[in-house]
């Protein structure tokens, strides 16, 4: 999957156990009896595979059991867990009264006169009572019976606790996961989707084989109304089973009173009926307005993660893979598409038809089955013997050539590259008017949103090197994702950092003019921005529930997971081994699933060096965040040591972790070309490089290929900011971006103080470099909105004036005209929007000027691709020209120009103009709400905005959460755009009383704790530079 708006954040899980254990160090003897395994035969019987379960289920179980066959063994030991059950004032009540043989009571014969020695003799005989009925209350009742209780075997796995189903039925399945012991072999589905009523009918027939003895069959399904359902073993008929359902887990199941026997084959029939889903996963509804003012319907699917089995019952675990035949039953009027070609059009009697499509020649997961039933046009082409189609709205027809071009030419590539042909006959490409991530990989019928597929003649390159990249990415998975799939959603990074990194490196291997190296650099550079918190995650971390699912949808699985490929494969010696090694491990695992280690062991296969790069490899995937190199000199010597890069950094986070750093330096002597590159490997903390005296400076990090950040500490950073101040090109443009990058770094760390920035940058005050200035102006602007934030007019008015200083000649230097080198249309982009922005007056008066060219040519002129931006935010300033972008909007065909207008709305600084932008998104009838996380982001730009938007989710949490599922990408963006600005106590504490007060409703995401460290962090810089940056700016 793409995410497309690409401001992940990454949150740390919150120990959701902790409560739950602690339950139990209350009532110790409650949980030794309910952990004992041998004393309840709990329904049903184990299988072999399922033996981890979570304590909390024992306290549950004890009083769960009341509902089961027990014979009389456990009807005692139940009977005196329920005892212990009960208060100590019934108990107690009730020992009195049943008079006990084990509880003697002393008869008051002689007490009406008690002498002395008989008051002592009574008062002894009473503290025995009583103690013999405490020892006795403490005691289970077991102790009591015939064969005493059983002998506690606490390395017995924990029974669990089994839920009720809907029907009141014990539900047979305690877990998230699904039981291993059935496996599914094949689906058959047959769906009818009524787009009148937005309703659809399904049959699903699923044939397993039973890989262990079992008495149920659990599966998920979720929003379903399940109407009939049989069941066939082997040869036998089919007969009427029931369904329990347990719906907090959305899983079903079936039980059986005889076991299924290991190597059985069986099927399971499910009639079905549900809506189609409002929101944006399962199989949903789409609509769009045609040309002529009609408003026409499709419906398509988006299942990764969690939400096949909103259209089918199915094991929705990616582990379990099967093939798929599909039917869907349509009226003649509408086509439909899935991930294999068509096999035969049958018309119905009901005056429907029947397209079947062939059954799939692979294995696959449940989150890659796809259909589209819509009124679609395609172009088509074959490429390397595969029928490659774009498919898009009839109007859109046009802006499918670059796609199809793109697509034809990538699977190329990639078929020569992998050695592995792409299996299925076809692969359609198509672009969805109402989809919430960028795109998505299903297998041969890969979803887009219309701005990530589709270009008109006029688009520019930069509109290119988007659909081509997410094009790039998505045909990438159909290796890395889907023929060789993750196990389990905790290695998703398999998936996405791998198409990730393949997105830039096809690209710049097959198309070199996208100039796609300086997005990679700059998706490094905030990859680690949110990794150097304290709530970032491991690249493979664990996951529970469904919201730590879509959480791992975030920059630490993509970018991260990009990242360190990125470093591993420049650190190998030889160019062509990481390709061999990915080869050997699609090879290897083709139709399979793997986890993290499956990879570097393959890697490490092929390897040539004597390191295992398992070794290398695990310190970076396993844990999170990053090393902070630093780097001091003695002559000679030169002493490399690491510690982790936390931005809050205290003793108590840091830990000890260490990684294996594959270190490269350049220094004066040779600097810039890649022979120049000298490598060091820094696996201890602290470690001595030799380099000839003469030496007057070294960069670490050549490029910036490697996932860490380095402070030279002060002669080092002098060293190099003289170096610069002579001539800015002794280092490559990636370095010098590197640079700025890690001193912003460290200075909001609190290790460099800013004026060390300041002095660097002035150093570097004749850069022209694409990445050096876009990261400068990207760190300058960041800061710049924080004291805007924070009201501090002052000092914003100076932060404009040192921009305008440091960048004013080259802002003015840019040419207003179409331009053609892409790197150059990144700069001026930048430069411009940032010029504007902090209205400069020349900026603003040609972006006004072109903007009434636009108008008076009717639209028909065009505004260069990477000036749109800035046009459209000055235009939406103005009453008038708000109006005119709104109507404009509503009317422009191309997607790429509409996103654009939709920013300049979203940046008007008139808050009823805002009120109304951000009501009107999550309404959805003019503003597709899909635009949602996009307009809070912009929103949240300017001061009066970010009050609004934070305003906007507090109120409308709920409605949020029923269109984007917590945790997903869109909610994290969401969060983090309207807290990251937030620099003061009294926020911390409305953010963290907001977020904590929602409960299930996502107070545990990792996006909150991520939220209230960046504000903690804001604070801690404000306080600390606040003054000084007066005096340094
Ligand atoms: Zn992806």
């Amino acid at each position: 999957m793409d995410l497309f708006d690409s401001n992940a954040a990454e949150r740390a899980n919150l120990p959701r156990n902790m409560i739950e254990n602690s339950m139990f160090e209350e009532e110790p003897d409650v949980v030794d009896l309910a952990k004992d395994s041998s004393a309840f035969s709990a329904f049903p019987t184990l299988d072999p595979d399922e033996v981890a379960y979570e304590p909390r289920s024992s306290r549950l179980l004890v009083r769960g059991l009341g509902e089961n066959d027990m014979d009389d063994d456990e009807e005692d030991c139940e009977s005196s867990a329920r005892l212990l059950g009960m208060s100590f004032m019934n108990r107690s009540s009730s020992h009195r009264s049943n008079s006990s043989p084990y509880i003697r009571q002393s008869p008051p014969r002689t007490c009406s006169r008690p002498s002395a020695r008989t008051m002592v003799v009574c008062v002894l005989v009473l503290v025995i009572v009583a103690s013999l009925t405490m020892v006795l209350y403490f005691l289970p009742g077991c102790i009591f019976t015939r064969d005493g209780c059983p002998k506690a075997n606490k390395t017995a796995p924990l029974e669990p606790v089994y839920p009720n189903s809907t029907n009141g039925e014990l539900f047979p399945w305690a877990e998230l996961r699904l039981p291993r012991s059935i496996r599914p072999l094949s689906y058959e589905l047959t769906l009818t989707p009524n787009l009148d009523n937005m309703t659809f009918t399904g049959i699903a027939v699923i044939e397993m084989s039973v890989s262990h003895n079992t008495k149920r069959i659990v599966l998920h399904a979720a929003n379903l109304n399940i109407t009939k359902a049989t069941f066939k073993l082997g040869d036998g008929g089919a007969q009427d089973v029931t369904v329990l359902e347990y719906k907090p887990r959305q899983q079903i199941a079936v039980k059986f009173s005889e076991e299924l026997k290991t190597g059985q084959h069986c099927v399971l029939t499910f009639d079905y009926s549900a809506n189609l889903s409002h929101t944006y996963d399962g199989f949903y509804n789409s609509s769009y307005t045609d040309k002529d003012g009609n408003k026409r319907v499709l419906a398509a699917t988006q299942f990764e993660p969690l939400s096949a089995r909103k259209a089918f019952p199915c094991f929705d675990e990616p582990s379990f893979k099967a093939t798929f035949l599909i039917r869907i039953n349509r009226k003649p009027t509408y086509m439909t598409l899935s991930n294999m070609p068509q096999a035969k059009t049958t018309p119905l009697r009901n005056g429907l038809v029947q397209d079947e499509f062939e059954k799939t020649n692979v294995n696959m997961s449940t989150y890659l089955v796809a259909f589209v039933v819509a009124n679609f046009t395609s172009v088509s082409s074959t490429a390397s013997g595969t029928k490659v189609s774009v498919y898009a709205v009839p109007e859109k027809k046009e802006q499918t050539d670059f796609a199809l071009a793109a697509a034809s030419k990538l699977l190329q590539f990639y078929n020569e590259f992998f050695e592995i042909k792409y299996p299925l006959k076809k692969l359609d490409l198509v672009a969805i008017p109402d989809f919430l991530a960028g795109a998505m990989e299903n297998w041969g019928l890969v979803t887009f949103r219309e701005t990530t597929l589709l270009l008109d003649n006029s688009s520019s390159s930069l509109e290119k090197q988007v659909v081509a990249s997410v094009i790039a990415h998505e045909l990438a998975h159909q290796w890395f994702g889907n023929l060789v799939t993750m196990s389990w959603w905790n290695d998703l990074w398999l998936n996405e950092g791998f198409a990730t990194y393949m997105e830039y490196m096809s690209l710049q291997e097959i198309m070199p003019d996208l100039d796609t190296g300086n997005l990679f650099l700059s998706m490094r550079f905030r990859a680690m921005d949110k990794d150097a918190l304290n709530s970032s995650h491991p690249v493979s971390a664990e996951v529970n529930t469904p919201e730590q699912v879509e959480e791992m949808f975030d920059s630490v699985s993509y970018e991260k997971g990009a990242s360190i490929l990125l470093m591993l494969n420049a650190s190998l010696p030889k160019e062509q081994e990481f390709k061999k090694g990915i080869i050997q491990y699609l090879k290897t695992f083709s139709g399979l699933n793997t986890e993290t280690n499956d990879l570097w062991n393959s890697l490490t296969q092929v390897s040539s060096q004597s390191q295992n790069i398992s070794e290398m490899m695990s310190t970076w995937a396993s844990q999170k965040g990053f090393p902070l190199v630093t780097m001091s000199r003695k002559g000679d010597k030169v002493i490399l040591s690491q510690e982790p890069f936390l931005l809050t950094s205290d003793s108590t986070t840091k830990g000890s972790r260490l990684w294996n750093i594959p270190i490269t330096y350049v220094n004066d002597s040779c600097s810039l070309a890649s022979e120049c590159r000298q490598m060091f490997t820094l696996k201890s903390k602290t470690e001595n490089l030799k380099v000839p005296e003469s030496v007057q400076w070294l960069k670490l990090n050549y490029k910036n290929t490697g996932f860490y950040i380095v402070d030279y500490g002060n002669d080092g950073w002098n060293a190099l900011t003289d170096a610069l101040s002579n001539n800015s090109t002794i280092l490559t443009p990636e370095d010098r971006a590197s640079l700025i990058h890690n001193i912003f770094a460290l200075s909001r760390m609190g290790r460099v103080p800013f004026e060390q920035v300041l002095s660097l940058l002035n150093a570097m005050s004749n850069e022209t470099g694409t990445a050096p200035v876009k990261e400068a102006l990207l760190q300058l602007n960041r800061i710049n909105r924080l004291l805007d934030k924070r009201q501090e007019s002052g000092l914003v008015a100076r932060m404009k004036t040192y921009i305008l200083n440091h960048f004013g000649s080259l802002m003015k230097n840019q040419s207003w005209e179409e331009e053609q080198s892409l790197s150059k249309q990144e700069l001026r982009s930048s430069l411009v929007f940032t010029a504007c922005i902090l209205n400069e007056e020349s900026c603003i008066d040609k972006a006004k000027s072109l903007f009434k060219q636009y108008k008076d040519s009717n639209f028909t002129m065009k505004i260069p691709g990477d000036l749109q931006q800035a046009v459209f935010t000055v235009a939406a300033q103005s009453e008038d020209d708000w109006k005119t972008l709104l109507t404009l909007y509503t009317t422009t065909s191309n997607d790429a120009e509409k996103r654009k207008i939709l920013k300049g709305l979203a940046s008007t600084q008139d808050p009823r103009r805002i009120v109304w932008i951000l009501k009107a998104s999550l309404n959805g009838a003019i503003i597709q709400t899909q635009e949602l996380p996009l307009i809070i982001n912009t929103v949240c730009n300017g001061f009066i905005g970010h009050l609004f938007a934070w305003d906007f989710i507090q109120i409308n949490w709920d409605r949020l959460i029923e269109k984007f599922p917590v945790g997903s990408f869109a909610i994290q963006t969401i969060i983090k755009s309207t807290t990251s600005q937030f620099s003061t106590q009294a926020h911390f504490d409305q953010v963290q009383a907001f977020f904590s007060n929602l409960k299930q409703r996502g107070s545990q995401m990792r996006s909150v704790q991520e939220a209230l460290e960046t504000i903690r962090l804001n604070k801690r810089w404000m306080e600390s530079n606040l003054q000084a940056l007066g005096k340094w700016l």
